[in-house]
């Protein structure tokens, strides 16, 4: 057999003018590639050789054993039944869904079919890795990852470069046509299958590649069509798999392998200067001039190793690098949840099946779809389905049993009967296919020096047709190269023609693609696209902002590369052919421009014969190619909004707010208050409220504290209890800041905590519903679902089986320091002084609230109520504690106890500390009733009006001075509609009383909601700029880095109210108010409008700093957004 290492020269070697197709038979001998003995037996070996599942002519039942088992106990009836979640599988019989049940629900409720699945840059709130830094998208840059490699599967449309009903309309008539950059097949087989079925003329076909890979990958997916037995549909699938699979049945590689070595044999045992046609079934005939190269190639290849691992190895390699995460997360995003998981189980495994269909054979590496040294020979990026009609693939995923969900499957239907097709017309028609792998121009130059008469092509050839494909795009001057090299060739008749299209021409062409073009072009195109796809496009269009939190306008262009579908470009295109004298070039080879095509639309999905200005159309919403590949994505991206950010907030991100705020309002230090927090996350608004109230005051307060989430409201009433039961109030304030904010703590401290908790709930609690007495005149009492007190009851009870040290510290810096998030650390360390950078990245470290250098060996048990069951770290790895006070407050704290404002961590210890302390004190002394439940917000206040929380203290009569709604208003959480007219009822009648609440997502529906989306995008930049010229710009910084680094702060100086109030007027305030009777506020008395504007400032005012340190603490260290708005809801 051939031996790698031996030196073969390559065809570029041979004197110019001398190609002589003896000289490669003879090499071909010495290489001794094929004995042919072996070749004989190779070919009776593949004969008795056959898959024992594949070719699925159905869709298969998914109830697939074991691989042990396959034999016995697989299922090879039809599956006629859906997965009803998600359509990817189907069943015989409910019997064998039942039965395969325990397997595929691990992927049927897996997170890649979860409506909750986001693009990781989401979840971790940092730029994805495809926009580039300075945020401006440009389209000349390539999208990465592609890593050269061979491009074996095209990703354009087939064409059928005959057309006979436009042109010829003559079945007897004989065809010459070129495909000289061909790449894989698709457009010889549509060509041949469009065909009439009584057409009668010979074809004689060339098929040209430069890429010696590709052209051996033709020769195989030729001769196994021409070759094998089609009745069976044997040779349609050994193809379908040798061209998109990665791995194939033994039986099909060893076939393909069989027709191969008897065509190379066949070969070699040439003699004289005309080679002979080798037999493609009773009437067609193939002819390779296998270059050196190509022959090279084809023998490693097929030396290759016959065990998969390498194989998977080299695929994972490419498609599985972790750098491309965001690239797919793109990909995933506009995909519905089951094609998510399709595409994820493409990727992984790279077949070309029915989803459910039985694997086990395919077990054999497809190695010509990699290198010699087993690297996959493609970009990471290239899906088999490219190029396909889409509405093709899915009917006839249809007709087999197939849903659209399944759309590999559809895929592997539609090629099988395209290929099936394609091998009964190599059977029936007089095919003659010639194939090459040389550069287009030397193909050229050889026809016409009459090099190629051995192949039949002598110097007076001509063709019908020729497809120049993207040859036009490759080179500077690509459309004179083509066109002066091929006009000679080209039949002088009526309906020949050069067919090729320019792909690159938008980038270098002013006004050729949409993000280049000027602004008002753009802003036009933008309109047009919003009239021609309501609603659609435009609801994507609103999620889309937030998918990017709203990042830029370059940013969005970025994701919907094909907003140029709605671009009209025929003008700049007429532009850039004049620039390169087209008008001159065509005098000069007698061709014309066609006005009217005959062979394909002057664009992508616009009719063949349609202007050149006409615009693509789709026959209906699903067909819109911004989707990929033709998948509507609204209602996904709808799902995905509506499922919350991975990791729960135990820790508020919205500086803490005082709910009474007595001064501003009633000013009566004896009055009595009922206020609840609907949706509490942690127990900083109580903290800031009750610490707010005057030393005097002497009132009862009954505060509700609402949380859905089971490990919240379990640590609320954990740190309560502690709160007021721990004797000496100085340990209580300490123990709770740990356990509320440390990673790790004092093992003393989980004692404490146990026997505290333990003596406060004194006794088991089988009642979900009790109450404790604490201090002198306070009661906590509880009302918590069964999981929020076995989950109290875990986390309080000192089980040495639980998550051990090593194990939490692994856990923790998996979350904090996993090296994908570096990007998204330096981003924010960018924005810090150099201390607070240092102070930042000690706690992101150890985890702990301590002041910077204190002792903390002893802080190592971990803190139990930041990890799940499973031993996760429940919190999002940007979770900061700084971001739910006052920035301000803190470091005056810090300052009084002594701590520099760089030691902002040790600020915030003394800080949070004394607040606590003082909290402990308030409870011991004052009259508070703490009334916490673990409900849905609606559940909650139905549940108080229909008087099932009257054991608790929470009569139907209730009335709240004051609700809470926190972002509740968000219509990722219920909504502005539901939250009000749940809680208005309750709300007391009191000129005072008020319904609070945020929105935080409200901009992502409404234009220019943030600062990064508007026209105004460049002034505000100049602001925040000059702010950060005053505050921490270094010097020397470039622009990107700069503008990376302000931009967001953004909505900081850009005034929202009008748009704010547009959004809410789309919300149907008005009516709601009605309905409600409540009154939206202007003047606010709890809360101000925004972040960092005064309290009675009007809705149109902006955050202020008085100065340039504080701006710097609250946009850089404190890491506010800015663009929330607060509102204030009252009795009319
Ligand atoms: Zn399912
Ligand atoms: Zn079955």
């Amino acid at each position: 057999m051939f031996n790698g290492n031996l030196k073969l020269p390559s065809l570029k070697d041979l004197p110019p003018g001398t190609f002589n197709y003896q000289a490669v038979v003879d090499m071909l001998k010495e290489c001794n590639i094929n004995d042919p003995k072996y070749t004989e037996k190779m070919l009776k070996h593949s004969q008795r050789m056959e898959s024992r599942f594949s070719p699925f002519k159905t869709l298969p039942c998914a109830n697939v054993p074991p691989l042990d088992l396959i034999d016995s106990e697989a299922c090879r009836k039809p599956g006629s039944k859906a997965c009803g979640a998600c359509k990817l599988v189907s069943y015989c019989s409910k019997e064998c869904q039942n039965k395969h049940w325990k397997k595929h629900k691990g992927l049927c409720k897996s997170y890649m079919r979860s409506p909750d699945w986001i693009p990781e840059w989401v979840e971790e709130r940092r730029l994805p890795d495809f926009l580039p830094a300075n945020m401006h998208y440009d389209p000349a840059t390539p999208e990465g990852g592609s890593d050269g490699g061979s491009p074996l599967w095209n990703t354009m449309p087939p064409v059928d470069l005959i057309n006979l009903g436009s042109n010829e309309q003559d079945k007897t008539k004989d065809f010459n046509l070129a495909f000289v950059a061909s790449g894989d097949l698709r457009s010889v087989m549509k060509t041949v299958n469009s065909l009439p079925d009584d057409f009668s003329g010979n074809l004689k076909i060339v098929i040209n590649d430069q890429d010696h890979n590709v052209t051996w990958r033709n020769l195989v997916i030729l001769l196994s069509l021409g070759r094998l037995s089609v009745d069976d549909g044997v040779a349609p699938d050994v193809a379908l798999h040798f061209w998109f699979s990665l791995m194939m049945p033994e039986a099909h590689a060893v076939k393909a392998a069989a027709v191969n070595g008897d065509f190379v044999n066949s070969m070699q045992s040439q003699t004289g200067d005309s080679l002979k046609p080798y037999p493609l079934g009773p009437n067609s005939t193939i002819k390779a001039a296998l270059s050196l190269e190509t022959l090279q190639a084809y023998t490693l290849h097929m030396n290759m190793p016959r065990v998969g691992a390498w194989a998977q190895e080299g695929y994972d390699a490419t498609r599985m690098d972790p750098a491309r995460i965001d690239f797919w997360g793109r990909i995933y995003t506009f995909l519905r949840p089951s094609h998510r998981a399709a595409y994820h189980m493409y990727r992984r495994f790279g077949l070309v099946l029915p989803f459910g269909a039985v694997t086990a054979e395919f077990n054999f590496p497809n190695a010509s779809l990699f290198t010699d040294k087993g690297k996959w020979l493609q970009n990471d990026h290239v899906i088999p389905l490219q190029g396909w009609n889409i509405n093709e693939v899915i009917e006839a995923g249809k007709a087999r049993g197939a849903h659209a969900e399944d759309i590999f499957g559809c895929l592997y239907f539609y090629l099988f009967d395209q290929l099936n097709t394609f091998a009964k017309r190599i059977q029936k028609f007089r095919i003659e296919f010639q194939l090459f792998p040389f550069e287009a121009e030397t193909l050229s130059r050889s026809i016409q020096n009459d090099m190629l008469a051995q192949m039949d092509l002598g110097r007076c050839t001509v063709f019908d047709r020729i497809d120049v494909s993207n040859l036009l795009d490759h080179t500077s001057d690509g459309l004179k190269e083509v066109l002066t090299q091929w006009a000679p060739l080209l039949a002088e008749r009526e309906d020949s023609a050069i067919v090729g299209y320019f792909k690159d021409w938008g980038v270098l062409q002013k006004d050729g693609r949409i993000v280049n073009a000027d602004d008002a072009i753009c802003t036009e195109a933008l309109k047009v696209l919003m009239q021609k796809t309501q609603p659609i496009f435009r609801d994507s269009w609103d999620r889309l902002g937030k998918l990017y939190r709203g990042v830029t306008k370059a940013a969005t262009f970025s994701l919907l590369k094909e907003l140029d579908v709605v671009y009209e470009n025929s003008k700049p295109f007429a532009q850039f052919l004049k620039e390169r004298k087209a008008k001159h070039l065509l005098r000069k080879t007698q061709l014309q421009l066609r006005g009217v095509h005959r062979i394909v639309g002057p664009r992508l999905m616009v009719p063949i014969q349609a202007p050149h200005s006409a615009m693509p159309t789709f026959v209906d919403e699903d067909d819109c190619p911004m989707f990929v590949n033709g998948m509507n994505a609204s209602d996904i991206l709808q799902e995905q909004m509506h499922g919350p950010f991975k990791g729960i907030c135990l820790w508020g991100n919205i500086p803490a707010m005082d709910l009474i705020n007595l001064h501003d309002n009633e000013n009566d230090v004896t009055k009595d208050f009922n206020i609840a927090f609907v949706a509490t996350g942690d127990l900083r608004d109580v903290v800031k409220t009750v610490n707010s109230l005057p030393e005097t005051y002497s009132g009862h307060l009954r505060v509700l504290l609402n949380d859905g989430t089971s490990p919240i409201a379990c640590r609320n009433l954990v740190m309560l209890s502690l709160l007021g039961t721990i004797p000496d109030e100085k340990l209580a304030a300490d123990v709770v800041l740990h356990l509320w904010y440390s990673t790790f703590i004092p093992a003393e401290y989980l004692v404490q905590m146990a026997t505290a908790v333990a003596k406060f709930l004194d006794g088991p609690v089988e009642r979900l519903t009790t109450s404790r007495p604490v201090g002198l005149h306070s009661t906590i009492s509880w009302c918590y679902t069964p999981e929020a007190m076995e989950r109290l009851m875990r986390i309080t009870t000192l089980d040495p089986s639980s998550l051990s040290v090593a194990d939490a510290q692994n856990e923790y810096d998996r979350v904090r320091q996993a090296p994908s998030r570096r990007d998204f650390m330096d981003r924010k360390y960018l924005r810090l002084k150099p201390s607070h950078r240092v102070a930042l990245q000690e706690f992101r470290r150890f985890g702990i609230v301590l002041p910077f250098g204190a002792p903390n060996s002893h802080f190592n048990t971990p803190n139990g109520t930041l990890f799940s069951e499973d031993g996760r770290w429940m919190l999002r790895d940007f979770a900061d504690p700084l971001e739910g006070w006052d920035i301000r407050e803190i470091i005056a704290a810090g300052k009084a106890c002594g701590a520099q404002p760089e030691d902002v961590y040790g600020c915030f210890y003394f800080y949070l500390t004394k607040q606590l302390r003082i909290l402990a004190n308030r409870i011991r002394k004052l009259k508070i009733t703490f009334q916490l439940s673990n409900l849905e917000a609606c559940a909650l206040s139905k549940g108080i009006q229909g008087g099932h929380l009257e054991s608790v203290g929470l009569p139907p009569t209730v009335r709240f001075d004051r609700i809470d709604l926190s972002n509740l208003f968000d219509s990722s959480y219920i909504g502005l509609h539901a939250a009000l007219t749940s809680w208005a009822p309750l709300l007391s009648e009191s000129n005072n009383a008020v319904v609070v609440g945020y929105f935080m997502s409200w901009f992502i529906n409404e234009r220019n909601g943030r600062a990064s989306n508007t026209d105004a995008v460049v002034e505000i930049a100049k602001k925040v700029m000059s702010r950060h010229k005053a505050a921490n710009v270094r010097n020397k910084e470039d622009t990107q880095t700069l503008l990376y680094k302000i931009q967001p702060d953004f909505d900081a100086v850009y005034e929202n109210s009008k748009h704010f109030a547009s959004f809410l007027k789309k919300q149907g305030l008005e009516t709601l108010l009605k309905e409600t009777n409540l009154r939206l506020r202007e003047e606010h008395t709890v809360i101000p409008h925004r972040l960092g504007s005064p309290l009675k400032a009007s809705s149109a005012a902006l955050p202020s700093w008085p100065s340039d340190e504080d701006w710097y603490i609250y946009t850089a260290l404190q890491d506010n957004t800015w663009a929330e708005r607060f509102v204030e809801f009252s009795r009319i």
